[in-house]
């Protein structure tokens, strides 16, 4: 809370920042609340460009729920000696002692979470033009700590039929939800992958038809077949809830959140569309 509205103050105090003092409980709170430092114990590739990273931590269980698929990792700037971690200041608002060497922030998804050996694992896409994130994943060792704050994002919306759709980026996620739907369950999931190697398999309620699409033999720049795939699937007609989820590059996102909107005009309760990444272009920080 602190945080929060501390950051406001000084957002909109512009040129002429006010000293901020606090007073009150949680004035020992020396760290962001939802910052913890996580050990690599474990690395493995799960398939040629997926890189699996099992990392132990005080507070798993923050990443327990599926309402807790994400986290921001942060990557030591290459220029520190000592690895940096947040303080939270005296106004509230987080601060670093070599602000100009904080570390870099990437976006990753918890794959799944073991309680008993207060564990979780994440996949990391080892991508072409490798930033941050996954030179990270292809260099890590296990004893490496990194921090992590979150979770954030969204949980699975309740529905009687389920379209997901994704590449190799949101694959984890949807890994984790397909695992984690009911029984009854059904519906299809399209994922795209640079070929067959690259296929994992994924456990799900036995009427939820998985179908892998292969880049392989495709121009570099041919548009994803994710977009052609949604278009042509048949929704379910009459009271049933449907549940529309994507995750995949930013024009493909722009293209299936497109058609969703304006030609099957689902409503916002009954998609979720993201762009998990941009071709060409590093993710902002
Ligand atoms: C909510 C959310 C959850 C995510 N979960 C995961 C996850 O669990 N595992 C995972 O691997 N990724 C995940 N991503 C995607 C990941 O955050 C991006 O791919 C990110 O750009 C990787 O950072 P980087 O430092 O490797 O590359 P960047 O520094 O961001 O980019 C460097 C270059 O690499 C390109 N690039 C980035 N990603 C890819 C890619 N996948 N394929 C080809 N080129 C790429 C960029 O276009 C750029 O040219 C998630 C994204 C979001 C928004």
């Amino acid at each position: 809370m602190r945080l929060s509205v501390a950051s406001h103050i000084l957002e909109f105090a512009g040129d002429d920042p006010p000293d901020i003092a606090w007073t009150g409980d949680g004035g020992e709170i020396v760290r962001p609340p939802n910052f913890q430092i996580l050990e690599v114990v474990d690395c493995r590739n799960v398939t040629p460009h997926m890189r699996r990273l099992t990392f132990a931590g005080e507070n798993v269980a923050r990443f327990a729920g599926l309402d807790a698929l994400h986290f921001n990792l942060m990557i030591q700037h290459p220029d520190v000696m000592e690895p940096q971690w947040p303080h939270v200041g005296a106004n509230g608002v987080i601060s670093w002692d070599q602000p100009d060497l904080r570390p870099i922030m990437r976006k990753y998804t918890v794959r799944s979470v073991d309680m008993a050996a207060g564990t979780l694992d994440v996949d990391f896409v080892l991508h072409a033009d490798a930033g941050p994130g996954s030179a990270f994943a292809q260099t890590a060792a296990v004893g490496d700590r990194v921090g992590v704050i979150g979770p954030g994002g969204g949980g699975l919306v309740a529905a009687d039929w389920y379209l997901f759709a994704s590449d190799e980026t949101a694959l984890p996620a949807i890994g984790r939800m397909l695992e984690h739907l009911p029984a009854g369950a059904r519906g299809k999931a399209y994922v795209e992958v640079s070929d067959e190697g690259e296929a994992q398999d994924l456990s799900a309620p036995p009427a939820i038809d998985i179908e892998w699409l292969f880049r392989k033999g495709r121009a570099d720049d041919a548009p994803s077949q994710l977009v052609d795939a949604v278009k042509g699937v048949k929704f379910p007609g009459g009271d049933q809830r449907i549940h529309v989820w994507a995750g995949c590059e930013f024009k493909t996102f722009r293209a299936i959140r497109a058609f969703l909107r304006n030609e099957r005009r689902l409503t916002n309760m009954e998609h979720l569309v993201v762009s998990y990444w941009r071709s060409g272009r590093a993710e902002e920080e």
